[in-house]
Order: C-alpha cells, then sequence, then structure tokens
C-alpha cells in the first residue's frame, strides 16, 4: 500500500505543477514555489537546506541574487551541485524582465488558470475499466438506478449472506419471501417478489420489441433492480412491503418520467410506443 502511494505521488508529481515563470524573482518563493526542474526546492534539501544555504525560509528568488549574480555559498552535496548548475544556465532574475507569472501544468498541458476537474483527473485512482461499465453508465441513465446497479454488479449490497460473512448475527432467509436464503441473485433474479416484477416488464415488452437489448432494457434493468432493493430494505428496516404490481406501477412511472425527459433526443422517440403500446 505504501509502495502504491508513493508510486501515485510520483506520477501526482509528474502530471500536476503549479510552475512559476521567474522573470523578476520578487513574487517567487525560493524554497517553497515550483520554479525550476527539479520542483520545490525545499523538497529535495529539506527544512536543513535553507541553513546551509543561508537563505531564509520565506526568501524570494530576487532576495537570493545580488548586483553580481546569485548569492549562494559553495555547494556541499551533488543536490546543490546540481542547483548551480541548473541556476548557472538561466538568466539571473531583475526587475527589468518584468514581472513572474504562474501557471498550472497538467499531463503537460498549460492551463493559465487551475482547473480542479484536470487536476482531479490526475489525482484521482483509476481501476481499470470494467467491461460492465457501458451497461451501467449509458447515456440517459438515472445516476442512482446506475450506482445502485454498479454496486450490484460487484455484488456489495448489504444482503444477508454478506451480512452474516462478516459476522453478525442475522436470519440467513430472504427479507421478502423468507423462503431462500438471501443473497444478491436471489434477491435480484429469483425471489418470487423480483420474478413477479420481470415477468410484468416482459409482458409489457412482449419480449419480442427490436432492439429490446438497447437503452430501453438496459434503463428498465436499472430501475427493476433498484426497486427490488428499495423495497427489500422497507422489509429489514420498517417491515412493510409493496405488493409486486403496486411497485411496478412506480417502475413504470420512472421509465415514462424518463423518456418524457429525453424525448427530444433522436434516438430516444420511438421509446414510449415501445414501452406504452
Ligand atoms: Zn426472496
Amino acid at each position: 500500500m505504501e509502495k502504491e502511494d508513493s508510486k501515485r505521488s510520483k506520477e501526482v508529481a509528474a502530471g500536476e505543477k503549479y510552475k512559476s515563470d521567474v522573470k523578476s524573482g520578487k513574487d517567487t518563493s525560493f524554497w517553497y514555489d515550483n520554479w525550476t526542474p527539479l520542483g520545490p526546492l525545499i523538497s529535495i534539501s529539506g527544512e536543513d537546506g535553507t541553513r546551509r544555504l543561508r537563505t531564509r525560509p520565506d526568501a524570494s528568488v530576487a532576495d537570493v541574487r545580488n548586483t553580481t549574480g546569485w548569492a549562494l555559498p559553495h555547494p556541499r552535496s551533488e543536490e546543490e551541485v546540481t542547483l548551480h548548475t541548473y541556476l548557472s544556465s538561466i538568466p539571473v532574475p531583475s526587475p527589468d524582465m518584468g514581472t513572474d507569472s504562474f501557471s498550472w501544468t497538467v499531463e503537460g498541458d498549460s492551463c493559465s488558470t487551475y482547473s480542479s476537474s484536470k487536476t482531479w483527473e490526475v489525482l484521482r485512482p483509476r481501476g481499470t475499466t470494467q467491461a460492465s461499465a457501458k451497461h451501467i453508465w449509458f447515456s440517459g441513465a438515472t445516476p442512482k438506478h446506475a450506482f445502485h446497479m454498479w454496486v450490484t454488479n460487484l455484488n456489495r449490497l448489504p444482503t444477508r449472506d454478506r451480512l452474516s460473512a462478516w459476522g453478525m448475527q442475522v436470519p440467513l432467509s430472504c427479507c421478502i419471501c423468507s423462503l431462500h436464503p438471501e443473497s444478491r441473485d436471489h434477491i435480484m433474479l429469483s425471489c418470487p417478489y423480483s420474478l413477479t416484477l420481470w415477468s410484468e416488464v416482459a409482458r409489457r415488452l412482449r419480449c419480442v420489441v427490436p432492439n429490446f437489448g438497447d437503452w430501453l432494457r438496459l434503463f428498465i434493468e436499472l430501475t427493476l433492480l433498484y426497486t427490488v432493493w428499495q423495497q427489500r430494505n422497507n422489509m429489514f428496516f420498517n417491515q412493510t412491503l409493496s405488493p409486486p404490481l403496486v411497485a411496478f406501477k412506480d417502475i413504470n412511472m420512472q421509465v415514462v418520467n424518463s423518456i418524457t425527459a429525453l424525448r427530444t433526443r433522436k434516438n430516444f422517440r420511438a421509446l414510449m410506443q415501445l414501452w406504452l403500446i
């Protein structure tokens, strides 16, 4: 884990930088700003560097030059030699050169303003893209349904088989039907309650709708799975359950509302007919 973290921080350092373009050197911190290819100098020399280079922690770059050039003691370490070598390769800052400017570079792109979205893209941990992702996070999906489907797909729902595996003393039978052990697959696919909902959906779509494998099927699947889990939780926490046909009405309403919201999009126009006729 530690290895991963340090790998990650190196990637961040490589990917996303706040950079100062030194001109006069007055607005750039000698120790803490990122103004050399070595990164902020405090990070290579440590706090002790301020003593070794006889330069105050709050010094600006301009404070470290005099009329003849850089005002630094002779280098005594490899890092200090590298720093001196770099400094000897750039013009000594002077007020005539203008004012310092700052920019963000994210993955090599220079940004005039800070972009939180670009930075997030660099910082966020990434997993490999799952093959199922396109069937969950599709255009037009309801976010809460998609998120629920994602969790379901990973088998992370707190179903009773999992609660028991975590050491919790809970009955193992399905909250809804009490007939079978409660697992994700049972709740979503084979519980009599969800089977009733699935068969209602199939009846409505008559199972022969062309392209049923597309958007509408995905949307209904997500809505149905979300509704089943809501009902399961209603039983788990409140001991109440809507009859399946009442729950189906709710699914129907959600599908109709979503199709209505998307009706102006070309690819979604025919959906209402598929669902309602
Ligand atoms: Zn059940």
